[in-house]
């Protein structure tokens, strides 16, 4: 099908940008565009966010648009940049990171009134590539695809995915792999590591200019606080507490917890080797690289705080007018990250359960319970989605037992849940209808993605990944429990298990 000129101009991506970023200081990013590639052709393009961005979808599905997506085109409005920061890498500073392999296209403001970045990825080198090439293979695009997208849909803060193209070249890691770039849309790249640029750097100034724009963009509530860097402080601290919760709840391990890869909006970011995990197990790394397990999933809360430590340190010179006097305020600032971690995660454990009314003995019953899964090798996601059937009576607990290696370590539990549960004081319909509404049926299972990558990558086959984001963005859904839905749902057999996930950079 030929394309005229006129059509061209006919689909015109208007993108409305309005940037901001680029309207700061010249060193806290480089001006640098991204780098054409070969052929690029599109994979996918959300059409919900796009709508929901103000955005034609059909129009960023065009030849312009694939081109503006795949780096090849800058569009009107855009002025491309790779931000600066530094960071704490399993924790080691390294004064100078930035966007290596990433491109701030500009800001959009969203139907709902807030400025979002897009930002492609992979989208070839910048001043901050040091020895990498600047770009993605196409696994770990798709990984960020349906992963932040489930993120999204599990309702989590995170970033989304609007747009995946290959490239139409090779990338060389251990093997080679087709190029490819995603668009990621993000309420800011700002990260923790942000923050610590300018403070290696004793650049007070930068730092205050940053803490205001930061102020302006995520905590405008902090501005007109007694002492507005505090507020911000506390504020990220706050939606970290309750970010991390939420992952704890879903079973999700991170796996990059780095100090550049934790942002100061609380949204989940820089999906690399992340997972969730089937078999229940506090101490589960996925990450090839995680080899002391820093950023297992039972270390996630205090890999947390010791990030936002790196913040309010590199704060400091904004928290008070003495250094004792900074440190004092800093010291109360993080004390607030261990109770609101705590009551989030109680809250939401008691949720999985069904109990929306709060008693002495909730956390013990959760604690409980998580215990056994892990004697038992229970999966997450499944033990908590079953106690909707178990919800109804005993005669509904055969699901969920079945998923403990020892089904009567659940029997046992289970006499306790059901003494607590009448105390809700609704019929067993309700419980069940309220534990549905929270444990999902369905989560990105590591297999599944891995089979998406490696029909996508060996045969061009993209049906499993429409396949796997249709079902993942309705996480929630009782879906028709056909032959075909079975295998979304189940977990890994002993020869489908994937035990590691790699970041793929
Ligand atoms: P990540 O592990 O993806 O959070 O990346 C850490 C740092 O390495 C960031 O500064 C990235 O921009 C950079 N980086 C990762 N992969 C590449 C790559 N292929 N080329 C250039 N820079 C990269
Ligand atoms: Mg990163």
């Amino acid at each position: 099908m030929g394309m005229s000129l006129a059509d061209v101009d006919a689909v015109r991506v208007r993108f409305g940008f309005e940037n901001s970023y680029a309207r700061l200081p010249e060193r806290f990013y480089a001006r640098v565009n991204p780098v054409p590639v070969a052929a690029p052709r599109l994979v996918k393009v959300n059409v919900g966010l796009a709508r929901e961005l103000g955005l034609d979808p059909e129009a960023l599905a065009s030849e312009e648009g694939v081109a503006i997506l795949a780096g090849n085109r800058v569009g009107e409005g855009s002025e491309p940049l790779a931000i600066a920061y530094a960071g704490h890498q399993f924790g080691y500073f390294v004064p100078v990171l930035g966007d290596g392999r990433a491109n701030l296209l500009g800001e959009v403001v969203g139907r709902d009134g807030v400025r979002y970045d897009l930002q492609l990825k992979g989208s070839g080198p910048t001043p901050f590539s040091r020895r990498g090439d600047g770009r993605a293979a196409l696994g770990p695009v798709l990984r960020e695809y349906i992963v932040s997208e489930a993120m999204a849909a599990l309702g989590v803060p995170t970033t989304r995915a609007l747009a995946a193209v290959t490239t139409g070249e090779q990338v060389f890691r251990e093997t080679v792999l087709p190029g490819a770039v995603i668009t990621r849309v993000a309420a800011s790249h700002l990260r923790v590591g942000t923050f610590q640029y300018f403070a290696a750097k004793k650049d007070v100034d930068g730092l205050k200019v940053l803490a205001d724009y930061a102020i302006g963009r995520h905590y405008p509530e902090a501005a007109g606080a007694k002492e507005p860097y505090r507020a911000m402080l506390d504020g990220v601290i706050g939606r970290h507490a309750r970010l991390i919760a939420r992952w704890m709840t879903l079973g999700f391990i991170h796996g990059v917890m780095n100090t550049d890869n934790t942002s100061i909006s609380g949204e989940t970011i820089d999906y690399g080797p992340c997972a969730f995990m089937e078999a229940f197990d506090p101490a589960m790394v996925y990450s090839s690289i995680d080899r002391q397990g820093r950023y297992a999933y039972g270390n996630q809360a205090q890999a947390a705080l010791w990030n936002l430590t790196r913040l309010a340190e590199a704060l400091l010179p904004l928290l008070g007018t003495t250094e004792e006097a900074a440190l004092v305020s800093a010291r109360e600032a993080l004390a607030g990250f261990e109770p609101q971690f705590v009551a989030a995660h109680l809250e939401g454990l008691r949720r999985k359960l069904g109990l929306w009314s709060a008693q002495e003995g909730d956390a013990a019953l959760a604690e409980d319970l998580l215990g056994r899964m892990a004697e038992n090798g229970a999966d997450f996601t499944l033990t908590f989605r079953r106690l909707a059937e178990a919800a109804c009576g005993p005669e509904g607990d055969v699901g969920v037992r079945g998923l403990f290696a020892d089904p009567s370590a659940y029997d046992a539990w289970a006499v306790g849940w059901r003494r607590r549960l009448e105390e809700e004081q609704v019929s067993g319909g309700e419980i069940a209808a309220r534990i549905r509404g929270v444990n999902p049926m369905f989560i990105p299972r590591n297999h599944l993605v891995q089979a998406v990558i490696e029909a996508a990558v060996e045969r061009q086959d993209y049906g499993p990944f429409e396949e796997l984001l249709e079902v993942t963005s309705r996480p929630y859904d009782d879906h028709p429990d056909g032959p075909g839905m079975v295998r979304f749902w189940t977990p890994a057999l002993p020869d489908e298990c994937v035990r590691q996930t790699f970041c793929g950079t």
